[in-house]
């Protein structure tokens, strides 16, 4: 009896736990682990891992662990573990009591080697880092043995006991598993075990002057949570043989590593390396900038839990690398966005419009509906009168045929106001810039709607100069103009491929006076343009900051319709 729900998505993952719950090889026991390295910030690709190890847990009653694979120190800092712990938490995920640190298991995973030794199954080796990448043979020729390979149970276990105590220098001496220098398998060609490193541990202090390699910590670790489905990328399936010797020869518990192909989405790179490049390298003010694809960026962007999940939820889980258009993860956060944002109206280019028959101290309030989706969101006022900014784009003065907005004496609607008419532009006399249209306003037509039956093309959004609020937005474009950016082989570097305009800043900004009392990272539509969040980092009281989360024009539908054409 498996407790999954029907409406959960099913995969291959999710049939191989099915299978196992049926035929009882765990006892029906579901535990899977998310096991991030504390060496930066987690990004969208880690997300689609979270969904996974956590959705399959929480399908199948059992539970998922948090585990930090914090086994080099050298990398890895608190901000990091901060970080993730926020990250994972704000996805909507919960570990219980379920978080672990590879660190806590030290002292284990050295009794683990000392077994090996004894076993006669693990070595200190003395070959200096060149003569032990010339011993290792290549993908087409087998490796050699090292002249330390036959050294004594007892020599091993003092020199290793040396190697913890600090006698020894960085470099000068490695533990490794004795396995087979002629394997095909390169993993299997004496893996190391541990190598020394003097350096402080976040967690651990200056106890440890040697650390173990990720294959030994990391299959020994789940075999200490006892996890049952060992979830990882596809990269690791070369190391499962690996993983499944380190647990059959010390002869403990054994889960399963099962291996997915890992996100790859255009635009972008997943790298937590090249990621760290880009902030050290002051590409990008930090891991939360928003044109950033970590999760800290995403959601000072405006990227909303819910829209990551379902993103994921839409890629699935597959056996085989594909790259996946940044447009499906867009077009799920307007889906979710369109449900959920209120609109209000702001203007990012300002251009005054006088009402020149409009009295000149009234001022009126409009009711607004703040979600057409959602009647419940309700309404709110806005303040209306004589001298009002629209968007510049929304006037013409030379119009071509298909152009329904302002124009000389074109009428329009204000959205929730009056139809307006333009009878002049005024521009500067030096310059010949539009700086103000002088309109007229039909009183019939007060809310918006039409007086006499007359219809207008156009519908404009608007601010009233004297009520609303200056703003900053920040536009943001893809971080990369090249689809592929990991892509060498024309010669580039990564960095050469970030896009010169994926960040546009203006300052001049209006928006409506409800927007004063905004919540730092609350979520808007701002009509007719885009859905944008006040920045949580810069947003002040007296200087409104506002990101574009992304713009209304969906491409996702003409993609997926494309690539369907595609495929055979
Ligand atoms: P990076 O290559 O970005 O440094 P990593 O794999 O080294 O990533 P870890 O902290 O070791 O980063 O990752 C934790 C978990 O997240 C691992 O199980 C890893 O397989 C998974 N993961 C990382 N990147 C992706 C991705 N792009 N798609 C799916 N899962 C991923
Ligand atoms: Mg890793």
């Amino acid at each position: 009896m498996t407790n999954a729900d029907s409406t959960a998505s099913t995969d291959f993952i999710r049939s191989i736990v099915t299978d196992d719950q049926r035929t009882g090889k765990y006892d029906g026991r579901v535990v899977t682990r998310f096991p991030p390295e504390p060496n930066g910030y987690l990004h969208i690709g880690h997300a689609k891992s979270i969904c996974l190890n956590f959705g399959v847990a929480s399908e199948f009653g059992g539970v998922c662990h948090l585990r930090f694979d914090d086994t080099n120190p050298t990398r890895e800092d608190v901000e990091y573990v901060d970080s993730i712990i926020e990250d994972v938490r704000w996805l909507g995920y919960d570990w219980g009591e379920h978080l672990y640190y590879a660190s806590d298991y030290f002292d284990r995973l050295y009794e683990f080697a000392v077994e090996l030794i004894k076993l006669g199954l693990a070595y200190v080796d003395s070959l200096t880092a060149e003569e032990t990448r010339q011993y290792r043979g290549t993908l087409t020729a087998p490796g050699m043995d090292s002249p330390y390979r036959d050294r004594s149970i007892e020599e091993n276990l003092d020199l290793f006991e040396r190697m913890k105590a600090g006698d020894f220098a960085d470099g000068s001496h490695v533990l490794r598993a004795k396995i087979d220098m002629a394997s095909p398998n390169l993993n299997m060609r004496d893996p190391t075990l541990y190598r020394i490193r003097k350096v402080t541990h976040h967690r651990t202090g200056d106890k440890w002057q040697i650390y173990p390699m990720y294959d030994f910590a990391h299959s020994l670790s789940d075999s200490i949570e006892r996890i049952t489905h060992s979830l990882c990328t596809l990269e690791f399936e070369g190391h499962r043989p690996l993983y499944d010797w380190f647990l059959d020869t010390v002869n403990v518990y054994h889960s399963q590593q099962i291996e997915f192909a890992r996100l790859k989405l255009s635009h972008t790179v997943l790298s937590k390396r090249k990621l760290r490049a880009l902030v050290e390298g002051g590409f990008v003010s930090g891991w939360n900038d928003p044109r950033m694809p970590t999760l800290s960026g995403l959601r000072r962007r405006g990227y909303t839990p819910q829209a990551i999940r379902s993103f994921c939820d839409q890629i699935g889980i597959a056996k085989r690398d594909s790259v996946t258009e940044l447009a499906l993860l867009e077009h799920c956060l307007r889906e979710d966005l369109n449900q959920r944002a209120p609109r209000v109206m702001a203007v990012l280019h300002p251009l005054k419009v006088v009402l020149t028959d409009y009295p000149d101290q009234q001022v009126e309030e409009f009711d607004a509906i703040n979600n057409p989706e959602d009647p419940e969101m309700g309404t709110r006022k806005v303040p209306f009168s004589k001298v009002l900014y629209i968007d510049r784009d929304d006037f013409l003065e030379d119009p071509p045929s298909r152009f329904f907005r302002l124009a000389p004496g074109r009428e329009v609607r204000l959205r929730s106001a009056y139809y307006i008419t333009c009878v002049d532009v005024i521009k500067d006399e030096a310059t010949g810039e539009i700086v103000e249209l002088h309109c007229t306003y039909d009183p019939e037509s007060r809310g918006g709607s039409s007086p006499d039956g007359r219809r207008v093309r156009g519908t404009l959004h608007w601010v009233s100069a004297s009520h609303a609020v200056a703003a900053e937005v920040r536009q943001y474009d893809h971080l990369f103009s090249k689809s592929d950016p990991d892509d060498d082989s024309d010669g580039n570097e990564f960095t050469d491929n970030l896009n010169p305009d994926s960040l546009e800043t203006l300052t001049d900004c209006r928006v409506e006076p409800s927007l004063l009392e905004a919540a730092p990272g609350s979520i808007f539509q701002f009509e007719r343009q885009g859905y944008f969040c006040v920045d949580a980092v810069d947003s002040k009281p007296g200087h409104l900051v506002f990101n574009r989360t992304v713009s209304l024009r969906d491409s996702w539908a003409k993609i997926a319709q494309n690539q369907a054409g595609a495929k055979p």
